[in-house]
């Protein structure tokens, strides 16, 4: 069954904004989590960061905001910021002093990520009231995410009526995912009365890198298949066909798929009925067994991947005659096998693939993640060069042999620039 019509996001209605004067290239992205306001300014005209920032722990007590100017030293300031709305006032204090106010008459919006967009918001939007609205009915399905989301953008409004807000969403990039694979396999009425289907998430990342990928390779992102694995603390895979997403790994909400930091990733949905059941555990508690006891921290106790390679190179001298190197050993390998089992699965589903792009945290820092995903997979024409993968850079390069057929890649993402250039390529065209 496709979307019914009045739920997708008609472009025709869509709010439009003023379009900046030549001088407004600059967009202030904002990222603002549960309990903290990532910042950046980026200048789309030359690609400078005239300032950086994040404000952590907000509602605690001992709430922080590490401002970074371009050309000037770090300042902290600790203090209790009550909510959203003292935080980002600081960070517009912040900025004004460095005379990069919301005022400045060079910045021409605020790019707000956010993270379900459901099935209405295809695309970056510039935000009204109805939108707002619209942002906030979606809250079921990200609970964790939306409200936080809205409040950044309500205060950011507050601060300066005048200025475009955008919104950016994390699904949107994954909206081009057919409906046979979007869909559960459940009863069809259930799941659209619930809106349950597939969303996928870190989109901005997924599209931003698959983009770099068919940039690195010289071809235009309409006639190249990417693969990209997006390996943070978070993780996801998507199979990216001439620049628009067919296949992603997360779905209703970021728990299905890979293998992450701390959540399971795929299982068999049983699991949950039987801890339920037989375990006797609430709903409540599965849901922090699963995102946050589960993934590479429940299998070993650590989620960083530097520490379970270290725990793994101690080998038997880690005081516990090789038990935590088991331990770890056996985490990286779940991990790496649910790994191998997407990037064989996203091969069949796009057929020809001419890249695999490695991002985020792990896929961008660890040559034993990216060497152990492609060992033994000649016969799917990849393959790795132990030189190149062990080189470390920032830059977007090739680790794959000059000869290999499918070209491996690692990609550093800037989901912050993505969102920057969606939001100023919206405004001005
Ligand atoms: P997120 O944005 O999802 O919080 P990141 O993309 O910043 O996460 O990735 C964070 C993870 O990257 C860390 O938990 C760690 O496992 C991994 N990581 C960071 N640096 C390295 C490194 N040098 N080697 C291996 N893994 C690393």
């Amino acid at each position: 069954m496709t979307p019914q019509p009045d739920e997708r996001h008609d472009p025709g209605t869509a709010p439009t904004a003023p379009v900046p004067g030549p001088d407004a290239t600059r967009v202030l992205v904002l990222n603002s989590g549960s309990s903290s306001v990532k910042y950046q300014l980026i200048d789309m005209a030359d690609g400078s960061r005239p300032a950086a920032g994040i404000v952590e722990r907000i509602g605690e007590d001992a709430s922080s905001l590490r401002h970074v100017p371009a050309d000037g030293e770090p300042r902290e300031t600790v203090r209790r910021f009550t909510d959203h709305g003292e935080a980002l006032s600081a960070v517009a204090e912040e900025l004004a002093a460095d005379g990069l106010g919301l005022d400045s008459p060079r910045l021409a919006a605020i790019g707000h990520r956010v993270v379900h967009g459901g099935q209405r918001f295809t695309a970056p939007t510039v935000v009204d009231d109805e939108v707002l609205a619209e942002v906030e009915r979606l809250v079921p399905l990200a609970p964790l995410h939306n409200p936080a989301n809205v409040t950044g953008i309500r205060t950011a409004r507050k601060l300066n009526p005048g200025l475009p807000q955008v919104a950016v969403f994390d699904t949107a990039f994954h909206t081009t995912v057919p409906e046979h694979a979007a869909r559960y396999a459940i009863d069809v009425e259930t799941a659209d009365t619930h809106r349950v289907r597939r969303y996928g998430f870190h989109g901005t990342s997924h599209a931003y890198v698959s983009r770099r990928t068919a940039e690195l390779l010289g071809r235009d992102p309409a006639d190249v298949n990417v693969i990209v694995l997006h390996l943070g603390n978070g993780a996801s895979a998507s199979a990216v066909a001439g620049g628009r997403c067919v296949e992603t790994s997360m779905g209703l909400t970021p728990l299905e798929g890979l293998v992450m930091g701390t959540r399971s990733g795929d299982l068999d949905p049983a699991v949950i009925l039987h801890l339920h059941r037989v375990a006797g555990m609430d709903m409540d508690a599965v849901d922090e067994l699963l995102n946050k006891r589960s993934g590479l921290v429940g299998l070993c106790g650590d989620n960083d991947m530097r520490e379970i390679r270290r725990r793994i190179d101690a080998g038997e001298d880690d005081g516990h005659d090789g038990a935590d190197a088991r331990r770890a050993q056996l985490a990286f390998d779940v991990y790496v096998h649910r790994l191998r089992k997407y990037l064989g699965a996203y091969v069949a589903v796009l057929g020809r693939v001419d890249a695999v792009a490695f991002t985020a945290g792990v896929g961008e820092n660890s040559a034993e993640v990216r060497a152990a995903a492609i060992a033994g997979l000649e016969v799917l024409g990849l393959e790795i060069c132990p030189d190149r993968n062990a080189e470390r850079s920032r830059e977007a390069r090739l680790v794959s042999p000059e000869y290999a057929r499918t070209a491996v890649a690692v990609v550093p993402t800037d989901e912050e620039l993505e969102i920057a250039a969606q939001t100023y390529r919206l405004l001005t065209g």
